[in-house]
C-alpha cells in the first residue's frame, strides 16, 4: 500500500482555502474538484445527476448568480458550468471492476460568512493562503474535508488492484444551514450504498482523539413563511387592505406558544420578522424565519407540523396568501455498531490516537440525512469526529486546524475501506 502524502493534502487544502464559497455558489470549488478527480481517471457526476432540484433548500438566486459570475471571471470553463447547470457539488465514482460492497463517503464543500482575521500570526496569512473573498472564509474546516476526499480518491486509484467493490465520493454543497444533503439524498445516488461514512474535523475533540460515536445530533427544520396581503390607505380605506404584518406577528406569537414535548427536548425560534412599508399603509407583506428542533425525528416532526398548521391558520384567518419554504433540514443519527467496531479496530492500529467511545455533538449536521437514507435502504452508516487542535472555535475569524490531522483522517478512511473492500 502506498503511503499518504501529507504535503499533497496540505497543498489541496490551502488552495481550496483561498477560494471559499458560500452554500449553492460553490462553482469554482466544484469545477476544481471535478478537474482534479477526472485527472485521477475517476468518473465524476455533477449538477442534476447528483442534486434533485425539487428538494433544493435555501438557495438564493442572487448568491448563485454571483458565484457563477465569479467562476467565469476565474476562467472556469463554460463546459463545466453547463454540466453543473446551476447546481453545485459532485460525486466521483471509483469502480474496482470486481465484486464487493458499495461504500459512500461524504465531504462538505461550502464556507461560512466570516471575515478572515488579518493577524500576521494567523497561519493562512503567514503561509499566504488566506481567503481572497471578503466576508467569506473556510472557518469550519470544509477545505480540509475536501482535501481528505481527494486524498482518499488518489489512494483508491493507486490501490485499485487490491480492492473489490465501488466507492462513491460525495462532495456535498451547502452544509451550512443544513441545505445540501436532502436534495443529494433525493437524487438517489446513495440508495445502492451498503456503507456510508462521514466525518468532521476538530469540533468536539482535540488532536489525537477520535470520537467513534458522537451522539445528540439535533433534528431540525428551518422555514421561511411569507404572507402576502393587500396594501391600502390606512385612513381612507383600510377595509380593502389585508394586513400581512398582523398575520406575521400572530404566527410568531402562536408558534412561540407551542407546548413543549413530553418525550424529549424540543426547540422553537422565530429569529426574523420583516414586514411593513410605511406608517399609513396597510402592510401587504410579512415574513418570518423560523426553526424547530427536536431530540429525535418524531419530536421534530411534531414541532414542524405545529408551525406549518399555525402559518396556514393565520393565512386563512387574515385572508393572506401563504408561501412556505423549507430552508434547511437535518435529522438525528444512530451509528451502526458494526461500523463503530470497525473504526475502533482501525484507530487501535494507531498508537498516537485515542478512541473516545461517545461524546455529545449537540448541533445539527445534514450528513445525517444521507446516513439515514442508507440505513433505510438496509445499509450501515457511521459519522465520526477526527480531533484536531484549533487556533479558535469553528465559525470564528481566527479558526485554523492542525493540518497533520488531514493525513490521520485519510488513514482512518483508508483503514476502514481496506477492511470493507479487501476480500
Ligand atoms: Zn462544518
Amino acid at each position: 500500500m502506498s503511503t499518504i502524502d501529507l504535503s499533497q493534502l496540505v497543498t489541496w487544502r490551502r488552495e481550496l482555502h483561498r477560494f471559499p464559497e458560500i452554500g449553492w455558489s460553490e462553482f469554482t470549488t466544484t469545477a476544481r474538484l471535478i478537474t482534479e478527480l477526472r485527472g485521477m481517471g475517476l468518473e465524476v457526476l455533477a449538477g442534476p445527476n447528483v442534486i434533485n432540484r425539487e428538494f433544493v433548500r435555501g438557495r438564493k438566486a442572487d448568491v448563485v448568480e454571483r458565484g457563477l459570475a465569479l467562476a467565469q471571471e476565474r476562467g472556469i470553463s463554460q463546459a463545466l458550468l453547463d454540466e453543473m447547470d446551476g447546481l453545485t457539488g459532485c460525486m466521483a465514482v471509483f469502480d474496482s471492476g470486481k465484486p464487493g460492497p458499495t461504500v459512500a463517503l461524504r465531504f462538505d464543500i461550502d464556507c461560512v460568512a466570516v471575515q478572515e482575521c488579518a493577524a500576521g500570526d494567523h497561519i493562512p496569512n503567514s503561509g499566504d493562503f488566506a481567503s481572497k473573498s471578503a466576508g467569506l472564509m473556510h472557518a469550519c474546516g470544509h477545505d480540509g474535508h475536501m482535501s481528505i476526499g481527494l486524498g482518499i480518491a488518489k489512494w483508491l486509484v493507486e490501490n485499485s488492484r487490491s480492492l473489490g467493490g465501488k466507492v462513491k465520493l460525495l462532495f456535498q454543497p451547502a452544509e451550512e444551514g443544513v441545505r445540501g444533503a436532502r436534495p443529494m439524498a433525493e437524487s438517489g445516488i446513495v440508495d445502492d450504498a451498503d456503507y456510508f461514512l462521514g466525518m468532521h474535523i476538530g469540533f468536539i475533540a482535540k488532536t489525537g482523539e477520535i470520537v467513534l460515536n458522537p451522539n445528540n445530533f439535533l433534528c431540525t427544520t428551518k422555514y421561511d413563511f411569507r404572507f402576502y396581503g393587500a396594501p391600502a390607505h390606512a385612513g381612507a380605506e383600510p377595509h380593502i387592505g389585508r394586513n400581512a404584518l398582523a398575520g406575521a406577528c400572530h404566527a410568531a406569537t402562536q408558534m412561540l406558544g407551542i407546548s413543549r414535548h413530553g418525550k424529549g427536548m424540543s426547540r422553537i425560534n422565530v429569529g426574523v420578522i420583516r414586514a411593513g412599508e410605511g406608517r399609513n399603509v396597510v402592510p401587504a407583506y410579512g415574513e418570518i424565519q423560523v426553526e424547530v428542533r427536536g431530540e429525535d425525528e418524531s419530536i421534530n416532526t411534531f414541532m414542524a407540523e405545529q408551525v406549518e398548521r399555525m402559518a396556514k391558520g393565520v393565512a386563512q384567518s387574515f385572508d393572506l396568501r401563504l408561501e412556505s419554504e423549507v430552508m434547511g433540514e437535518a435529522v438525528d443519527l444512530r451509528n451502526d455498531p458494526e461500523l463503530i467496531d470497525l473504526l475502533a479496530d482501525v484507530v487501535a492500529q494507531h498508537p498516537e490516537l485515542t478512541a473516545v467511545a461517545q461524546r455529545s455533538f449537540g448541533g445539527s449536521e445534514d450528513a445525517t440525512i444521507l446516513a439515514k437514507r442508507v440505513q433505510r435502504h438496509g445499509g450501515k452508516s457511521i459519522y465520526f469526529i477526527v480531533g484536531a487542535d484549533l487556533k479558535a472555535g469553528h465559525h470564528q475569524a481566527e479558526f485554523d486546524f492542525d493540518e497533520k490531522q488531514l493525513k490521520t483522517s485519510v488513514e482512518l478512511f483508508v483503514g476502514c475501506l481496506q477492511k470493507l473492500m479487501v476480500k
